[in-house]
């Protein structure tokens, strides 16, 4: 696979691989990825201003305000990394971050190229997530946010899908599967979008 300068972006519901597959084609693509969950959860545990701040709402499941988490990756964008493109994951995550997201990028003539949708039914999510509470202990992983990120998804996520998808867009991936074989499937997508070529 080559790099190709490519604006992409990864959403899913929470335990649905998103992250692991983020990384693994923006490593493939020489691109880095914009995690604003990883943003959140760094500061947290450095302990500066802005953990601070976000720790409560992380710990609850809710979203941190629209224009704190704008700034944030408005500022990791325009590091010299990311001018040949970026794997944003988790952020937009409702419309109003669509549109700071667009008035960013237009301000400086670029566009996403490819919006990576990994479909992953809530059961399969919520196991997923069990595990991970099991494996890893993260704070927001209980039974409790869990279900509250799921329907926070569901009601704020879903329609940003509906923007990029009148865009043209939006690539259905089926994430349920190995990680090789759901690897795989974004690699055709964003193949037959001209924006991955196998090496
Ligand atoms: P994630 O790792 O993407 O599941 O994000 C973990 C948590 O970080 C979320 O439950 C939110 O509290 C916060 N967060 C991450 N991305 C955003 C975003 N785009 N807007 C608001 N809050 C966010």
């Amino acid at each position: 696979m080559t790099n190709s300068s490519a604006r992409l972006l990864i959403v899913g519901p929470q335990g649905s691989g998103k992250g692991t597959q983020g990384v693994r084609v923006a490593s493939a693509l020489r691109i880095p990825v914009v995690s604003t969950g990883d943003i959140f959860r760094a500061n947290i545990k450095e302990g500066t201003e802005l953990g601070q701040k976000v720790t409560a709402i992380l710990d609850a499941g809710d979203l941190v305000p629209d224009e704190l988490t704008s700034e944030i990756v408005r500022d990791r964008l325009s590091q010299d990394d990311a001018q040949g493109g970026f794997l944003l994951d988790g952020y937009p995550r409702n419309t109003a971050q669509v549109a700071h997201l667009d008035e960013y990028l237009s301000g400086r003539g670029v566009a996403l190229d490819a919006v990576l949708l990994l479909d992953v039914p809530r059961p399969e999510s919520i196991a997923r997530l069990r595990q991970r509470a099991l494996e890893q202990g993260r704070s927001d992983d209980t039974e409790e946010t869990i279900a509250r990120r799921l329907d926070i998804y569901e009601q704020e996520t879903a329609p940003i899908l509906e923007v990029y998808g009148q865009r043209g867009i939006v690539d259905h991936i089926d994430g349920v599967g190995s990680l090789n074989e759901v690897t795989e499937r974004i690699a055709a997508a964003l193949s037959a979008r001209g924006v991955l070529a196998t090496a």
